[in-house]
């Protein structure tokens, strides 16, 4: 049957107004035929959510504010689009596990992701992740949840993107069976790969955000720079693809253009290759098992000429060892970690510390001793606000502190 002739599919797009939120719209755009779009959520750009229901015109919108909800309904009444604006973090759970909608793309960053992700887990959907964080805090439950429900889950970022296209479709009965030695995990090293420690005390926010290769939001820049992400990405991968830490190693490759590598037991190694755009795994995920274009340029090896690879140094890129230390110990531990990690880039980005105290707090926070359960959402909500709790004390002492040494 030809595409053309059947019905397009419904996308609930979480996190329509941030980075990943706006690729997944430019690849929806590019084949209207097979996508449309149901609802759009967003937390703080109220405008951009405007003129995106304009655009669009999808079904439901969301926002935080009731207040932010009322005025976006009533504009967007004004100009004739029928969009039913909502408010709330429940609303975004209903938008996505509406009965009409196919495939939820999960781009909310961070913890407040976790409801809405899983409650499209639950309602059985295809579900795109970007979200790394709702697995990094759940993994057992949500990978659970996928197998009970009978959800479809893609990886979006685009190291688990590639390692899920380096491997054989019958993964999911373990790496072992289909004769994977380990998983290769490629990182870019971020802005301050090269830099000392000392220049790392220096660095602002603003430097932090300018990622050499790739543009996203400002979480993921300074967890990029920091190398959590890379940490978050390689607890990520173990739940994905059933892998334990010590089968994922990470790879500094400043190029980022291999996006992972599958390393099997014959000696093969496995890679994906592509230019450093996030409409690649969008494309993929969105369509797979089919291919669709995602207005990617073609890759030039040739103009490429050249691509390095160095191990991490997990002295300077602490939150790399905080990370890979909590994938070790499991339990809560991963939970604490995406907590205090979340409280110090927001405090890092408002100026109240510097670069280098991130894994400072995060060490420390880690190493209180957070009581808790990991069985059910609301245990693990629990754990991770004990942990922000914790965080936000390590921040005060922080500025009584640096109030005393000024
Ligand atoms: P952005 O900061 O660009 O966008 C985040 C989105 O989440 C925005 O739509 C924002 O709304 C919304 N949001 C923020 N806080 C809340 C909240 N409390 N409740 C509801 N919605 C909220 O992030 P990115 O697009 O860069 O990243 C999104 C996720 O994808 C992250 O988990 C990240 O790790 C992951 N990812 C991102 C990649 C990238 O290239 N950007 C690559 C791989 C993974 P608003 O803007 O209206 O405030």
């Amino acid at each position: 049957m030809s595409h053309t002739s059947v019905q397009p599919q419904n996308i609930t797009v979480l996190g329509a107004t941030g980075s990943i939120g706006s690729s997944t719209l430019d690849v929806i755009s590019q084949h209207p035929e097979r996508y449309q779009v149901f609802a759009l959520t967003a937390h703080t750009r109220i405008s951009e959510l405007h003129d995106l229901c304009v655009q669009y015109r999808p079904r439901f919108a969301v926002v935080a504010d009731p207040t932010h909800a009322q005025r976006l309904q009533s504009d967007l009444h004004t100009l004739g689009v029928a969009t039913v604006v909502l408010a709330g973090p429940q609303s975004l759970c209903d938008v996505a596990a509406h009965p009409e909608v196919d495939v939820v793309m999960a781009a909310i960053v961070g913890a407040a992701g976790l409801a809405s992700a899983m409650a499209a887990v639950v309602a059985g959907k295809k579900i795109l992740l970007a979200n790394k964080e709702a697995l990094v805090m759940s993994g057992a439950l949500f990978m659970r949840a996928v197998h009970e429900h009978g959800a479809q889950l893609l990886p979006i970022d685009s190291e688990h993107n590639a390692i899920f296209q380096c491997l054989p479709c019958n993964y999911a009965d373990g790496l072992a069976p289909v004769g994977v030695r380990r998983i290769l995990l490629t990182a870019s090293g971020g802005p301050f790969r090269n830099s000392s420690y000392a220049e790392l005390e220096q660095v602002t926010p603003a430097q932090a955000c300018a990622h050499p290769n790739w543009s996203m939001g400002q979480k993921i820049s300074v967890d990029s720079a920091t190398m959590m992400n890379k940490g978050l990405e390689l607890i990520e991968a173990c739940w994905l693809f059933d892998a334990r830490p010590e089968q994922v190693e990470v790879v500094i490759h400043p190029q980022s253009v291999i996006h992972s590598l599958v390393d099997y037991v014959d000696g093969s190694v496995l890679a994906q290759l592509g230019n450093p755009d996030m409409r690649t795994p969008i494309a993929h995920a969105m369509a797979w098992p089919e291919r669709i274009t995602s207005g990617v340029a073609p890759l030039d090896l040739c103009a490429l000429a050249r691509m390095d690879f160095i191990a991490p140094d997990l002295q300077r890129f602490a939150c790399l060892r905080l990370a890979i230390e909590s994938a070790q110990a499991g339990g809560v531990a991963p939970i604490v970690l995406n907590a205090a990690n979340e409280v110090a880039v927001a405090a890092f980005l408002n100026e109240r510390i510097r670069f280098t105290h991130i894994p400072q707090l995060i060490e420390d926070v880690l190493s209180t001793d957070i009581p808790g359960r990991i069985d059910t959402l609301e245990s693990i909500v629990a754990v991770d606000q004990h942990a922000r709790r914790q965080a936000n004390t390590w921040l005060q002492k922080q500025s009584i502190t640096a109030g005393r040494r000024a």
